[in-house]
Order: structure tokens, then C-alpha cells, then sequence
């Protein structure tokens, strides 16, 4: 992989937006998104205010990309009331909604000319997805039926040589999915605190 370097004021914002994301994670995220990027669109799925969308979206602007951020932004159940993702904040006259939270991180990174939001279900957006990617981030639905129709569904799209990324790995649904990965085409690459880094066999 080459020398990639996030900007300073990229960094400071990965701080002060809301997310689950450790910093050793992100910069992982962003080296192998930077290492994908020349071979075509990036993907995350589960993008909730764009912490993790500021380390992607980063790798794909310094390669004149895209990236494509999945999440219909609405919460998963570990973020309602009384659960342990639960932040009272993101509740809105409507709910539930973390699209503002997300615009604003885009706004203030300047990367509205590379990242393009897909409000909707993973499992929505899947039914209509056509465009191959080279780099896909899943973080969505954690529940076992959730990530495996994630992994399932979105591994079909990354390209040969295309790196598939998972936050979370140790939650026993998700070390599932990517057992169901690596038994297919996917071999485990690189692995940081809970993110898990996988590249599709064939030359990017
Ligand atoms: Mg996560």
C-alpha cells in the first residue's frame, strides 16, 4: 500500500462526530479504502453520523471517487431508548434520524462532491443495486439474519481483488458472516481492535 495521509482538519472532525469507531480502526479503514480506490466505487453500510463515512469518504476524494453510504438513518434496536447505543440527541420532531447529523459531517469535510447518501434499508438498496465497488464497509444491522443478508448481499458486488470490511467482528452473527466469506472467495487481510479486513481473490 502506498503513504496515504489524512488532512488535519479531517482528523479533528473524526473526533467531535458521533460514532462507534475507535481512531486505529478509521485510519485502517482509510488505508485500504485509499489502496482500493483506483479500481472503483467505495461502499459502507450502517453509516449513522459519518464518523467512519470522514475516514472513506477522505480515501475516495483524494482518488477523485465516490463512496456510497447505506443507512435508512432510523437506528438499529442497540440505539433505542434503554439500550446501550441509545443518544437522545439524534431523536428529532420525527424521531429517530441521524441524516442531519450525517449532512453536516459531509459539509464540514467538504465531501459532498464524493459521497453520495442512499437513504434506505441495506436490504432495500440491495434489491436495486447494479454498480460493482471496489471497497465495501459493512456496519449495519448487527442482528445474525441482518449481517448475513449484508454479507451475502453486498459481497456479490466487490470486485476482484476488492477489499470487504467488517466492524464488530467478534458479535458471533458477524463472525459467522465472515466465516461464510472466507469459506467463498474472501481471505482475512488485516484486523484492528474489532474491524476485520478481507480482499476478494483476483488483482485489483
Ligand atoms: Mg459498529
Amino acid at each position: 500500500m502506498g503513504t496515504v495521509t489524512m488532512p488535519e482538519e479531517t482528523l479533528a472532525l473524526v473526533e467531535t462526530t458521533k460514532g462507534f469507531l475507535h481512531p486505529d480502526e478509521g485510519d485502517c479503514l482509510y488505508r485500504w479504502a485509499a489502496y482500493a480506490a483506483g479500481a472503483g466505487p467505495l461502499l459502507e453500510v450502517g453509516t449513522y453520523c459519518g464518523k467512519s463515512t470522514l475516514w472513506i469518504g477522505e480515501a475516495a476524494r483524494q482518488a477523485g471517487q465516490v463512496l456510497f453510504c447505506v443507512d435508512h438513518h432510523r437506528g438499529s434496536p442497540e440505539m433505542m431508548p434503554g439500550e446501550d447505543c441509545h443518544d437522545p440527541e439524534v431523536i428529532g420532531d420525527d424521531g429517530h434520524d441521524t441524516l442531519p447529523f450525517l449532512r453536516r459531517t459531509l459539509a464540514a469535510a467538504d465531501l459532498e462532491r464524493n459521497v453520495i447518501p442512499v437513504v434506505a434499508s441495506s436490504e432495500l438498496a440491495l434489491t436495486h443495486w447494479s454498480t460493482p465497488v471496489a471497497f465495501a464497509f459493512i456496519d449495519g444491522a448487527h442482528d445474525d439474519a441482518g449481517v448475513m443478508l449484508d454479507c451475502v448481499g453486498w459481497s456479490r458486488w466487490v470486485i476482484p481483488g476488492g477489499v470487504l470490511a467488517f466492524h464488530d467482528f467478534a458479535i458471533p452473527g458477524i463472525a459467522a458472516a465472515i466465516r461464510a466469506a472466507e469459506g467463498g472467495e474472501f481471505v482475512a487481510v488485516d484486523q484492528v481492535k474489532s474491524l476485520k479486513v478481507l480482499i476478494k481473490a483476483g488483482p485489483v
